[in-house]
């Protein structure tokens, strides 16, 4: 088992914002900014090349809802950076494929390529994590 295999099984704790059959979204603890969210397949897969059509179609087609649930969120947020490591030599850390959506502020200052080189985590409080996962969680209800 895998550090999200534990995620998704709720042996280790997340900020979770989604969840259906397919799919498992939590606040990645990075926060590159604040509602960085992690889209991750409950299947365990380790990269995008080990994809089917099927597959595929059950994570790729669930992005638009989270992302928007994601921007409703917050006013502030007027745009998102979408990525998705694969392999080392792409930088992946984590060897169960997962989508970063990264919300993205006027005048933030980031360059577009985002995760995982920053970690912000030493900024946010649980109460702060707890409290930007309900806001994008209360989107779906
Ligand atoms: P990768 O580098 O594989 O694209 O991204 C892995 C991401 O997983 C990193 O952005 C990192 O912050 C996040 N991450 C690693 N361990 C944990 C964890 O235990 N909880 C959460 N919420 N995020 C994690």
């Amino acid at each position: 088992m895998d550090i999200f295999d534990k995620i998704i099984s709720g042996e280790i704790p997340s900020y979770k914002v989604y969840e259906d059959n397919d799919v498992f979204a939590f606040l990645d603890i990075s926060q590159v900014t604040p509602g960085h969210t992690l889209v991750v397949p409950k299947q365990h897969v380790s990269d995008i090349f080990a994809y089917d059509d099927d597959l595929a179609q059950k994570i790729l087609l669930k992005l638009p809802l989270i992302a928007k649930a994601i921007k409703k969120s917050n006013p502030a947020i007027t745009g998102m950076n979408i990525q998705s490591n694969n392999g080392q030599s792409a930088g992946q850390t984590v060897f169960h494929s997962h989508w970063h959506l990264i919300p993205r502020f006027d005048n933030d200052n980031l360059s577009s390529v985002l995760a995982p080189t920053i970690d912000n985590s030493e900024n946010f409080s649980p109460d702060q994590y707890q409290k930007i996962a309900t806001a994008i969680a209360s989107q779906f209800e």
